[in-house]
């Protein structure tokens, strides 16, 4: 007999309209007072900075397909949770901080995952924790590596707490299965995460830099200058210099006068919170 399989009806759904309906909204969460920028925008378009720092409304909140992303990414920090108490309680030479929260240069501002100390080996460790999912991890620990922002936030926060190390810890929401783990070569755990430590000597100037760039954005908002469309001079994937002239399609260009010198697109404009606004902006 055949195996009766009903249709998927997105117009008669009886669960999903009612989860879609509770996760909306936007997630730009608040900024002390004191501060004009976080941590957490290291490695965005300045463009995007910007708007965050006028403190413009979203013009393409989260949807409830990315709600339900994060979600799943505070349950893997929540499940993480008794083994990292585990590990306190059994092992009296590192001290844990968790959640700290951080000056990062004159008016930037972070919340850290985790702060340890060894004071066996006098070391200050910043740990960045972030989940991703399993495609992503898949080529994140076959030579890509973390995300460029991850690496220049986490270097932010250990830079800002003059750390000794910076561990970038990725916890994937997926696994990877044993065959193929196997035969790349990753053990157990590694199915499911992996880690990337940095010295002084990488995250300071990767820091220096990207506080530069903040407050130069900070500086053009205060003087109603407007900022043009940028990523971070470090950023591997779009070199120093070009500028996103399509927001609706992330393509950017590279230019010496009339000199076209590179071109490509980045993602990342159709991920942005702003990309409407950006449009229009562009348009006007
Ligand atoms: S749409 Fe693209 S260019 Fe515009 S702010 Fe967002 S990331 Fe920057």
């Amino acid at each position: 007999m055949d195996k009766l399989v009903p249709p998927v009806d997105a117009e008669n759904r009886l669960i999903l309209n009612r989860v879609g309906e509770f996760f909306t909204g936007s997630d730009a969460p608040s900024l002390p007072d004191e501060a004009k920028w976080r941590g957490s925008w290291a490695g965005s378009c300045s463009r995007q900075i910007e708007y965050n720092m006028r403190g413009v409304e979203q013009s393409d909140p989260p949807s409830p397909a990315d709600f339900w992303r994060m979600g799943l990414g505070s349950i893997v920090h929540e499940h993480l949770n008794p083994a990292l108490d585990h590990w306190l309680d059994t092992d009296k030479s590192v001290i844990l901080h968790e959640e700290v929260r951080t000056q990062i240069g004159p008016n930037g501002w972070g919340h850290i995952d985790m702060v340890l100390e060894l004071p066996e080996q006098d070391q200050k460790v910043v740990v960045e924790l972030k989940t991703i999912n399993g495609t992503g991890f898949k080529r994140s620990i076959q030579g890509q590596g973390p995300r460029h922002s991850a690496l220049l936030q986490g270097s932010l926060y250990a830079n800002s707490e003059n750390a000794d190390l910076l561990v970038i810890c990725y916890l994937a929401v997926e696994l990877l299965s044993p065959g193929w783990a196997t035969a790349k070569g990753f053990d157990n755990l590694g199915r499911f995460g992996a880690e990337w430590h940095y010295t002084p000597d990488v995250f300071v100037p990767l820091a220096e830099q990207e506080i530069k760039r903040m407050e130069w954005i900070n500086e053009c908002v205060t003087t109603g200058q407007r900022v043009p469309p940028m990523f971070s001079e470090s950023d591997p994937d779009i070199p120093a210099g070009a500028v996103i002239n399509q927001p609706a399609t992330g393509a950017w260009s590279l230019t010496d006068g009339n000199q076209l010198l590179g071109r490509g697109t980045t993602w990342q404009c159709n991920y942005c919170s702003h990309q409407t606004t950006c449009v229009n902006d562009q348009e006007n």
